[in-house]
């Protein structure tokens, strides 16, 4: 994700409340920890804060406490060109399905780590994807976990905090970041497209409504694909009885070749579409339902099946998920879960 330069200081980071409470006292009481470990969900703004807290540090009207995010040094790390500011990421040239940050990249860092700040503030490394420091470069960038080089803070950045070397992750204070409730998440994403063209307005909603607290999610989220998963769901349950297993076979066949987190995604879809079902059947407002746009699609469904067969038909769903979790064969798994949706009546 691009760093956001509309982002005043650390304090505006929308979503983040306990985070940047925690960053924002630290600054005031001028005791901030030598190195910390900035983990949650991807795109919800761990980065942002790493950016802004360097802003912080080193800007030169407002700082330490907050950024002015118009001065030189401000404007500057804002676009990665401070030469106090030091940003590292996986090296997709190690290999593009599973980038390292390699010794090399560690080594060059520790050599600049050796001299002062050159504009006289506060060095700041912050290292995305922590998690992809090779093992052999994290055993010598303990070094300078251990023994960090003074006017200097270390911030890593993971979402997968539980791959990092533990004898690093100990070394750091951890700083949990959430997933962004929907309010947030709406709200990030309108004032992005006011400089984006290829955001549509309109599509906020549903992406914000499918992205698990992300922006990055919310952004890559393809609209097409997920509407006629939603619709081939809604033939599937509309029309699946023992005397369509053309229906059945073409379906399991077809969720056979995708990959796995097509399959779980297109599960949780059907577990939302189950729910649906169940809340029109108490004449529930249609605004409730996760996919409000397609209650008239839905509707037909609803007299089909009772209240029960649905709580049987989720318990089936939740199972098959599981199994499917245990590297069970996902189309002998979705046959089963196919015939017991026919017979659960
Ligand atoms: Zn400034």
């Amino acid at each position: 994700m691009p760093i956001d330069n509309s982002v005043m200081s650390l304090q505006s980071i929308q979503g983040q409340p306990q985070a940047v409470g925690i960053l924002s006292r630290a600054l005031e009481s001028g005791r901030l920890a030598n190195a910390y470990l900035f983990y949650g969900p991807d795109s919800v703004g761990k980065k942002l804060a790493g950016f802004e807290l360097a802003k912080a540090l080193n800007c030169e009207n407002s700082g330490p406490m907050t950024a002015c995010g118009q001065c030189s040094s401000c404007r500057r790390i804002g676009q990665n060109l401070h030469p106090d500011v030091f940003y590292l990421e996986p090296d997709v040239g190690t290999s593009v399905r599973e980038p390292w940050i390699k010794i090399d990249a560690i080594r060059d860092l520790q050599k600049k780590l050796a001299f002062m700040p050159y504009e006289g503030k506060t060095k700041v490394v912050l290292i995305d994807g922590a998690d992809r420091i090779n093992p052999q470069a994290a055993n010598a960038f303990l070094k300078t976990l251990e023994e960090p080089p003074s006017d200097t803070l270390i911030v890593l950045i993971t979402s997968n905090p539980q791959q990092l070397l533990p004898t690093v992750a100990s070394r750091c204070q951890g700083i949990r970041f959430q997933p962004l409730d929907d309010v947030t998440l709406e709200s990030i994403l309108n004032s992005l497209a006011s400089t984006n063209d290829e955001i549509n307005l309109a599509e906020i909603p549903q992406r914000v409504s499918r992205a698990g607290g992300s922006v990055q999610n919310a952004l890559e989220f393809d609209l097409a694909e997920w509407s006629t998963m939603r619709q081939s769901l809604i033939q599937l349950l509309t029309h699946l009885s023992l005397n369509r297993v053309d229906l059945l076979f073409s379906f399991t066949r077809t969720w056979a070749k995708t990959e796995s987190t097509q399959l779980t995604r297109m599960l949780k879809e059907m577990g939302a579409l189950l729910r649906d079902v169940a809340l029109l059947q108490i004449h529930c407002s249609p605004d409730l339902l996760f996919n409000r746009d397609l209650a008239n699609d839905i509707a037909p469904i609803v007299g089909r099946r009772s209240q029960q067969t649905l709580v049987n038909m989720q318990e089936t769903l939740h199972n098959t998920r599981l199994a499917l979790k245990g590297n069970a064969n996902v189309q002998l798994t979705l046959e089963a879960m196919l015939l017991d949706f026919c017979e659960a009546r």
